[in-house]
């Protein structure tokens, strides 16, 4: 079995567990809350199809059988502590954004009955930081597993939702808050904090 070769597998593996914990308490918690908006067409439909299964399916067929060994390769010993280091972060701000969002979280594009623009606790200086913690989670798992397949199965196909999705959310967010989300925009980075107000 794949798994006992590394630590590393052991530590990507109680990550990996934890990482579907927090999506799965908050799934639970706002299973039974209306939506009144729905923006799920074809293209978001797949996307999401993709990202859940590149993130579930690749790395379990590489910790548990020998399936994806073929495309393993070797990194400096320094590379997986990196990757641990990563994952905390990653660990802490996927929980605070999901936390932060409460009742307000989809897994895709939606408005929920009673929707409230979250702006504060991690959500005060950068409007997507759940994506960026995806971004940082897939990171991790890219320095941990050294496999091409399993280790950027969460980042590469996330990447593209994000470039494809982001706009949509922003333009979907700006026709339900109008200007207090344009106001929000002028005062935050989608990944990053702006540094400076909006000129
Ligand atoms: N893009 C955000 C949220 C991801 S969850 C992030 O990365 O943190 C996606 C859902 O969150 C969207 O369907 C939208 O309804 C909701 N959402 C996004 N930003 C929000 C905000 N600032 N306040 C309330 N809801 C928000």
């Amino acid at each position: 079995m794949n798994l006992l070769k590394s630590p590393w597998h052991v530590v990507f593996l109680l990550g990996f567990l934890a990482y579907l914990g927090i999506r799965g308490a908050y799934a639970r918690r706002t299973r039974n809350i209306e939506k009144v908006h729905r923006q799920v067409d074809r293209q978001e439909k797949i996307l999401l199809l993709v990202v859940i299964s590149s993130t579930m399916l690749p790395p379990l067929l590489y910790l548990f059988t020998p399936l994806l060994s073929f495309a393993d390769y070797r990194l400096p010993v320094f590379v997986p502590w990196c990757g641990a280091a990563i994952m905390l972060p990653a660990l802490w701000l996927f929980w605070r954004s999901h936390a932060d969002l409460g009742p307000n979280w989809s897994a895709t594009l939606e408005v929920r009955k009673d929707h409230q623009l979250v702006t504060h606790g991690v959500y005060r200086r950068i409007r997507h930081p759940m994506y960026a913690a995806i971004i940082l989670w897939g990171l991790a798992q890219g320095l941990l597993l050294s496999n091409w397949l399993a280790g950027w199965s969460t980042l590469v196909p996330f990447l593209v939702m994000y470039v494809l999705r982001t706009p949509r959310e922003e333009r979907m967010m700006c026709e339900f808050f109008g200007d207090a989300y344009r106001d929000y925009m002028g005062q935050t980075g989608r990944l990053l904090p702006r540094l400076f107000g909006r000129r």
